[in-house]
């Protein structure tokens, strides 16, 4: 059924070639209506699969969502139309353009963490760009993966967009399919399988993937504020987050300080007791009791190795609850600072030299954001050219995300490629390079066989003035 409804696509995907940007407008409206009118649904949904509070799911889930459809649809027109660049004057006469065209049929994965946002984002521009596309939401999170199957039947016909629903086996058999563009959400390891299926037909792939994104605390920065910042952007979604702070690397002297405006910001957020806490309505479960269990042993596994629980530190599988937990003192070789967390817990380290932590940051994997809470110049400019990341962002932690103006994506073991407004509408286009001769363009005649004496030092001028 998977390879019927692939070739229909195929087809399609020709058809589409022709159509106006009108059409391409009209799809991407009837996908606003269709989520308008399913909202109910999609907060009910994403309640019943992790209890994800209705305020998170308006924020996180539908407003990114309803945002770039926006965007997209305001500025589709200069983003679609030819591109006029400068031709050299060997060229003379011709005149040079670059005109995106839809790649075809593309081939979306989607993560559970954000499970609505993540599969109908690079939808937006999959669509804005012309092609048809195969959605595979997570079978982790599956109330919202009907929800996001019911909007694409509504929005969509099956030869545009499709849904195929299923675990990791259904992703198999469709990596099977020669798709001319695979747009991955996921884990590391999961990006590696995905990549290694694209190349037996050369697919191109953009990978978002995850990994640990560094915070860092210097003795400059504003303490209290800061604490609030990054208690939001790890707590939200009870940490499972892909760009969520990760770890977090305080200047000593001000380390025992921060830690107090942390542990007051999470009882502001979340209730000043334990019980109050765990009763929250504005804290998320985790998706499984896998992952929770997982997250019981990166705490038991910190502890032994000498980390401290300074808050927190209450999981129970069964529950799918974690609280949010605070570890002081964490081994760089303890499993919490070894994988990535998602998930309420925070390890922190403290550091005397900005270098040091630039150090350790260099000799891991390039995280895919890093947060740096500074009032120095100096330190700042030091972040900013001496680390890599996906994305990088002052004083502040997540919000890069939502400015479509800026390339969401990582960088190697984070991710290959990026998204969001026009960098999606890039990422799901081929950019052909168009050149047209004019009845003046002979001069390139001078370099046709035979070669005289008079072409080659023609060549050779050539080669001197390199024009
Ligand atoms: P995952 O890699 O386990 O699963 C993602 C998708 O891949 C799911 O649809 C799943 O069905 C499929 N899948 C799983 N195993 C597979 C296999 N063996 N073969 C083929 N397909 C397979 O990721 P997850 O647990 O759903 O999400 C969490 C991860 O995603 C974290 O690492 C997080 O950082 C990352 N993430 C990244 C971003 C980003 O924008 N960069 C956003 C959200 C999540």
């Amino acid at each position: 059924m998977l390879e019927k409804i692939f070739l229909h696509q195929k087809q399609y995907a020709l058809k589409l070639r022709s159509e106006s940007l009108k059409t391409r407008i009209q799809s991407l409206e009837a996908l606003e209506k269709a989520i308008e009118s399913h909202q109910a649904e999609i907060i009910e949904a994403l309640k019943k699969d992790f209890n994800k509070p209705e305020a998170e799911t308006l924020l996180s889930e539908i407003y990114p969502v309803l945002k770039e459809l926006h965007f997209t649809r305001k500025n589709l027109k200069s983003w679609s139309g030819p591109r006029r660049v400068q031709t050299p004057w060997t060229l003379f006469g011709s005149q040079s353009f670059i005109q995106p065209e839809a790649r075809g049929v593309c081939l979306l994965i989607g993560p559970w963490n954000y499970p609505f946002q993540l599969v109908f984002l690079p939808l937006i521009s999959a669509i804005a760009a012309g092609n048809c596309a195969i959605l595979k939401p997570s079978e982790l999170t599956r109330h919202t993966s009907s929800v996001i199957k019911k909007i694409a039947e509504a929005a969509f016909a099956t030869e545009h967009v499709f849904v195929a629903e299923g675990g990791a086996e259904t992703t198999q058999e469709l990596l099977k399919f020669p798709f001319d563009h695979i747009f991955f959400t996921g884990s590391t390891r999961v990006g590696k399988i995905i990549m290694e299926a694209a190349a037996k037909h050369l697919s191109s792939v953009t990978l978002e993937l995850g990994g640990k994104s560094p915070t860092i605390v210097d003795a400059t920065a504003d303490l209290a504020v800061a604490a609030e910042k990054v208690a939001w952007a790890k707590f939200i979604n009870a940490g499972q987050t892909c760009v969520a702070p990760d770890y977090l690397f305080v200047h000593e002297a001000v380390a025992s300080s921060f830690k107090k405006h942390l542990i007051a910001a999470i009882q502001k957020f979340y209730g000043s007791s334990a019980e109050q806490i765990q009763h929250s309505p504005d804290l998320a479960r985790m998706a499984s009791v896998n992952h929770t269990q997982r997250l019981k042993n990166l705490i038991d596994d910190a502890v032994a190795k000498k980390a401290e629980i300074i808050f927190g530190g209450h999981c129970e599988p069964e529950k799918h609850y974690c609280s949010p937990t605070l570890l002081d003192k964490a081994d760089p070789h303890s499993l919490v600072m070894q994988e990535e967390i998602f998930g309420p817990i925070l390890p922190m380290m403290t550091f005397k030299e900005i270098s040091e932590v630039i150090h350790f940051i260099n000799e891991r994997p390039k995280p895919l954001a890093l947060y740096f809470y500074s009032h120095s110049q100096m330190n700042s400019e030091r972040i900013l050219k001496e680390t890599s990341s996906g994305g990088l962002v002052f004083n502040d932690s997540l919000i890069h995300f939502v400015n479509p103006h800026l390339p969401f994506g990582g960088v190697n073991h984070s991710g290959i490629g990026s998204y969001h407004g026009w960098h999606g509408f890039q990422t799901f286009s081929h950019e052909k390079a168009v050149l047209k001769q004019s009845f003046l363009g002979k001069m390139l005649r001078i370099m046709y066989p035979p070669y005289s004496s008079f072409k080659m030092n023609a060549l050779k001028t050539l080669l001197r003035w390199r024009i």
